[in-house]
């Protein structure tokens, strides 16, 4: 074997390591709702909120996506933005009325991009269904992962959505996707029979089924549970080893796993 030949191959080997090693999202269960926002006081779903939630050292930071009537995805939680239906109005428009910090209401894109800059934190993204027609929530969902593509960020996002069909379209689209279902109406077979990564379920309704989380584990299904505040729910959670929670209250959350 000529020196030259043992050179390539060594380069190749650290090359590849290099590549593989790059990605290393936190692995702590920890999804912070909208952002980080609540401790340290800032807006949610806010770019402020996302950079508090990484620098808390979150697995995920969630936030929430609605579609203007120009055909923006924009990040916010309410139908409506400082009186403004989002999807009655231009981004133009609704960047008349900036965020409580002085924020612009950041476009799904803008948002994406600056969780991209930093590998720890995975990026939940909620597609809301549309109050406007279900064809329009369908066109949300299309635009989502179109602007997922474009950008590359497959490995940075998970979708939740409340809306079965939407999030069989983000599927249809994309079968790597990992997509969780909200509602709480669903069987963990029916979820898995329709290639869904996992379910994201409220408190209460894990509590009324508490069967579905050995269920969805059996099945090779994600649980995640939303919105947990109270430590005893947390705990709870923790014992029976679910993949992730979703809380306001990250910092509770982490004092109970470190
Ligand atoms: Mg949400």
């Amino acid at each position: 074997m000529s020196y030259q030949f043992l050179f390539i191959l060594g380069l190749s080997a650290c090359l590849l390591s290099c590549t593989t090693q790059k990605m290393e999202f936190h692995k702590n269960k920890v999804i912070s709702h909208r952002g980080a926002w609540k401790a340290s006081p800032h807006p949610q779903n806010s770019l402020a909120s996302l950079q508090e939630a990484i620098d808390l050292g979150c697995e995920g930071s969630e936030f929430d996506v609605w579609m203007t009537s120009d055909g923006i995805p924009v990040v916010n939680h309410d139908a409506d933005h400082e009186g403004m239906m989002i999807e009655e109005v231009t981004y133009a428009q609704l960047l008349e009325k900036p965020l409580s910090n002085g924020e612009k209401i950041s476009t799904a894109e803008d948002y994406i991009k600056y969780g991209m800059k930093q590998d720890k934190t995975k990026l939940i993204f909620e597609i809301k269904p549309s109050s406007v027609s279900k064809e329009k929530g369908i066109e949300l969902a299309e635009k989502s992962v179109a602007i997922v593509k474009k950008l590359g960020a497959e490995k940075w996002i998970d979708y939740i959505t409340f809306d079965y069909d939407i999030g069989l379209k983000v599927i249809s689209l994309d079968p790597k996707a990992n997509v969780a279902y909200l509602t709480g109406d669903k069987s963990p077979q029916e979820l898995k029979d329709n290639g869904f990564f996992g379910f994201d379920y409220n408190i209460k309704k894990m509590r009324e089924n508490p069967q579905w989380i050995k269920e969805a584990q059996k099945l090779n299904l994600t649980v995640n549970v939303w919105t947990v505040n109270k430590e005893e729910d947390m705990k709870w959670l923790l014992d029976q080893e679910v993949d992730f929670i979703t809380t306001d209250e990250p910092e509770k959350l982490f004092s109970l796993i470190r």
